[in-house]
């Protein structure tokens, strides 16, 4: 092929992309008019984090209510965020709640901590949501170390270089049937890329190679494309660790000399 056609095809890929993120976007404007639109409080929490100088990288609107639905769906009363930002996601989660449920939201930037605290007062949601400030590593390990009881589910959306970590972290606050999402594990298509040298995607590579080595956790990614152009994110349930499950069956089987085929069954191995 000449230059020339090198050229005119390079120019026509870009002109699709182009059009392709305009679709993107207005077909994300119409599904956040049908399903999502006039919210104040979650407009104010924008204009906050905004004002404030915060990136503009929290869930999209339809992302948000996706994590909502799926946490009611859940029927969710523990939750554990890490990564607040300004608290855009966490408003969404945190309604999600019953009146005594609790969500934990991790943060290291003072600045973002104090924003989120502040928007999610402002979202009447002081009393069930709280914003932990430090790193999300520590922060874990204390949780853990506490003896916080396991949480519903699990949203990762912090530091991408941290994501393995925060899995491990996640597993050791979990129990049968926590569901982990993990935010922004496509990073545009160039996860795909096995040489590539950006921290961020050689961040989401470990914690996907990861996930897929946990034996008890089921796993998934599915592709987002709209207003926030392409990614995705990582969707797990926590199942029972099949040895665990074993060693459980048999302690059972050994004390009441009883079959233990429906307890072993209720859980995916
Ligand atoms: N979940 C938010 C967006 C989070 S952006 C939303 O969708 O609305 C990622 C956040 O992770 C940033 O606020 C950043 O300060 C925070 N972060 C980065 N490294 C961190 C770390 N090591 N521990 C805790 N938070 C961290
Ligand atoms: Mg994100």
């Amino acid at each position: 092929m000449g230059t020339r056609d090198t050229l005119t095809k390079k120019f026509h890929e870009v002109v699709r992309d182009l059009r392709a993120r305009d679709q993107w976007r207005a077909a994300d404007s119409y599904f956040e008019d049908l399903f999502v639109s006039g919210d104040p409080v979650l407009a104010a929490a924008l204009a906050a984090s905004d004002a404030a100088g915060l990136p503009t990288v929290s869930v999209s609107p339809s992302q948000g209510k996706l994590l909502n639905l799926l946490a009611v769906g859940l029927r969710a009363r523990r939750i554990l965020e890490i990564g607040t930002l300004g608290g855009y996601s966490a408003i969404w989660l945190a309604r999600a709640l019953p009146e005594d449920g609790r969500l934990i939201t991790l943060e290291v930037d003072p600045r973002a901590a104090d924003v989120a605290r502040a928007n999610l007062a402002a979202a009447g949601l002081a009393a069930v949501a709280e914003v932990r400030l430090g790193s999300a590593a520590d922060t874990l390990q204390q949780l853990a170390g506490a003896g916080e009881q396991p949480f519903d589910l699990i949203f990762i959306d912090a530091d991408k270089t941290g994501y393995r970590d925060y899995l491990d972290g996640s597993l050791r606050l979990s129990r049968p049937g926590t569901m982990i999402i993990a935010d922004n594990v496509v990073q545009g298509g160039y996860v795909a890329e096995a040489g590539s040298k950006d921290p961020d995607v050689r961040g989401v590579r470990e914690y996907l190679e990861h996930l897929a080595r946990q034996k008890q956790l089921d796993s998934t990614v599915i592709q987002t494309v709209g207003g926030k152009h392409h990614d995705g994110f990582s969707v797990s349930i926590v199942g029972a660790d099949p040895a665990t499950e074993r060693a459980h069956a048999n302690q059972v089987n050994s004390a009441s000399g009883k079959d233990t085929q429906e307890s072993a069954s209720r859980l995916p191995a």
